[in-house]
C-alpha cells in the first residue's frame, strides 16, 4: 500500500522504503508493531531503477531476497535492475506495508523525554515536506549509497571534457567512439568499463587506486561459503580466496592489476571493501580491452594527471568513486557519525545518546548488503518491539525469535 499523505504519529517510522526499509517494516508488522515507512521517491524501487541498465545483482537470488518474500525463481540466478526494483514493489504488496510515498524526510530530532516505569520514554520528531509526525522509534534506512561521492581532484573544474559519477551513468552507447576514463575499480568501475569497451568505445582505461580482490563470477556458491566463513579468522579466509583466485584467474600483474598485498577478508574488515565479481573484467584486462592504470590525482585542462606521473586525455571521465551516507543532514549528528558519514551503531542496538533510533543497512559485510538487510531487519524489530515500555508504553508482545526467524 503506497500513498503520499502522512499521519501526526506513528508509533515506528521508517525512513527510506529501499530493501532495508522494507524488511525492517516487514519483520516490524510481523511483531506486531505498527509502523509507518516514509519514502522520498515516487515509486519503490525508483533508486534502483535510477542506476545503468545493464546492472545485475552480484549477490545471488537466494542471497539476496528480503525476509518472508523471495525473489521469484523466474528471475534467475543473477536478478536484472528492473526485476530487483519490481520485486521490491511485490515485497510491499506481499508484506501489506503502510509506504508514504513521495515524503522526503528533511531531519530526524529528539523531542521531548519522559519518566515513564522508572526509564526515560522519547519522542521523535521526524519533519518532512508534507508535515511533521512523532515516533517514538525511528528507524533510518536512507541508505549507505545515498549521495555520489566525487573526490575533489585539483583543477577538475578545468576539466575540458564531460564529468559524471557512475549513478549518473545509464548506458555504453553514449560512449561509442569515445575514450573513456572510468575512475574506481570496484563492482560499477569494473563492470562500466567492460560494458564500455564491448560497446564501441575508442579506448577504456581504468583508473586504481589500490589493487581489488577480483573473484570468479561462475558461482554462486561462493557467496554462501563467505556467510560461513564470516566467522573464522580473517588470515584464514584470506588464504583460501587467494589459492581460489590462483586456481581459477590468471594473474593480471603483467597487465596493470597485480594481487592485492591485503588480503580480501583483512580489508573487508579495516574498510568494508567489497571483491570485485568478474563479470568479464579479467579476459577484458588479458586481450587490452580494457587498460587498467595508475590512481586519478588531479585535472588540468583536456588532461587527467595519475600518480605515476603520465597523463591522459579522455573525452569522458566515469567517476565509480562511491557514495557516502548524507545522515550528516538528517540527524543531529554531532559527533556521533564516523568516517564517511557511517553511523555510530548498526543493526539492533539504538544509538545510546538517542534511544528508540536505530541504522538499517549501514553495514556491507562480505556475504552481501542485500542479505544482511534481512539480519538487520530482524534484529531491529526484535529489539524495537522489547524496547516498547522504555519508548512509553508497551508494544504488542514481539513473537518468538523462532517465529520471526520462520517468516
Ligand atoms: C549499483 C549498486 C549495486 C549493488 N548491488 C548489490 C548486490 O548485488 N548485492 C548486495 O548485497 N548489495 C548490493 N549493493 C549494495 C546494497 O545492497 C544496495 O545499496 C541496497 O540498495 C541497500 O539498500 P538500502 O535499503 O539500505 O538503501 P537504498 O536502496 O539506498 O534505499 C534507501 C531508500 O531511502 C530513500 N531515502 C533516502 N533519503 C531519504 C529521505 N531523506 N527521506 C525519505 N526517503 C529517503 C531512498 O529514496 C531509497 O529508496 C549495490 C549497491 C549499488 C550502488
Amino acid at each position: 500500500m503506497t500513498k503520499s499523505d502522512i499521519p501526526a504519529s506513528s508509533p515506528v517510522v521508517v525512513v527510506g522504503a529501499g530493501p532495508s526499509g522494507l524488511a525492517t517494516a516487514a519483520m516490524l508488522r510481523r511483531a506486531r508493531v505498527p509502523v509507518v515507512v516514509v519514502e522520498r521517491s515516487g515509486r519503490i524501487g525508483d533508486g534502483w531503477r535510477a542506476h545503468y541498465d545493464h546492472l545485475r545483482l552480484h549477490t545471488p537470488r537466494r542471497l539476496s531476497s528480503l525476509p518472508g518474500f523471495p525473489v521469484p525463481r523466474s528471475a534467475g540466478t543473477w536478478v536484472t535492475r528492473d526485476d530487483w526494483a519490481a520485486y521490491l514493489e511485490q515485497y510491499a504488496v506481499h508484506h501489506r506495508l503502510d509506504v508514504r510515498t513521495r515524503t522526503q524526510v528533511e531531519r530526524v530530532t529528539l523531542g521531548r523525554r519522559r519518566s515513564v516505569a522508572g526509564s526515560t520514554a522519547v519522542e521523535w520528531l521526524v519533519r518532512t515536506g508534507h508535515g511533521d509526525l512523532t515516533a517514538r522509534a525511528v528507524v533510518l534506512a536512507t541508505g549507505r549509497n545515498h549521495t555520489p561521492h566525487v573526490p575533489h581532484w585539483p583543477g577538475v573544474g578545468s576539466f575540458t571534457g564531460r564529468l559524471l559519477h557512475s549513478k549518473d551513468y545509464r548506458d555504453p552507447a553514449s560512449c561509442e567512439g569515445r575514450r573513456v576514463l572510468v575512475v574506481g575499480a570496484g563492482n560499477s568501475g569494473t563492470e562500466i568499463a567492460v560494458a564500455l569497451s564491448r560497446a564501441g568505445a575508442a579506448r577504456v582505461w581504468l583508473s586504481v587506486r589500490a589493487a581489488p580482490n577480483i573473484v570468479p563470477m561462475n558461482s554462486s556458491r561462493w557467496q554462501a561459503a563467505g556467510i560461513w566463513a564470516r566467522r573464522l579468522p580473517p588470515a584464514w579466509g584470506d588464504s583460501a580466496t587467494r589459492l581460489i583466485r590462483r586456481l581459477f584467474l590468471p594473474d593480471l600483474s603483467a597487465h596493470g592489476l597485480p594481487l592485492p598485498e591485503e588480503g580480501l577478508y583483512a580489508r573487508s574488515a579495516r574498510d568494508e571493501t567489497s571483491p570485485v565479481h568478474d563479470r568479464g573484467i579479467v579476459a577484458a584486462v588479458l586481450d587490452g580491452r580494457v587498460r587498467p592504470v595508475a590512481e586519478t590525482t588531479r585535472f588540468r585542462g583536456a588532461l587527467v594527471h595519475l600518480a605515476d606521473g603520465t597523463a591522459l586525455a579522455p573525452d569522458v571521465v566515469i567517476a565509480a568513486t562511491g557514495y557516502r551516507t548524507g545522515l550528516e543532514d538528517l540527524i543531529d549528528a554531532g559527533d556521533m557519525l564516523g568516517t564517511a558519514g557511517r553511523p555510530p551503531v548498526t543493526g539492533a542496538r539504538a544509538c545510546p545518546d538517542a534511544p528508540g533510533l536505530y541504522f538499517a543497512g549501514f553495514g556491507n559485510p562480505l556475504h552481501g548488503a542485500l542479505y544482511q538487510a534481512g539480519v538487520d531487519a530482524r534484529q531491529i524489530a526484535r529489539a524495537i518491539s522489547r524496547a516498547g515500555t522504555q519508548l512509553g508504553s508497551p508494544f504488542p508482545r514481539p513473537r518468538s525469535r523462532k517465529a520471526m526467524q520462520r517468516t
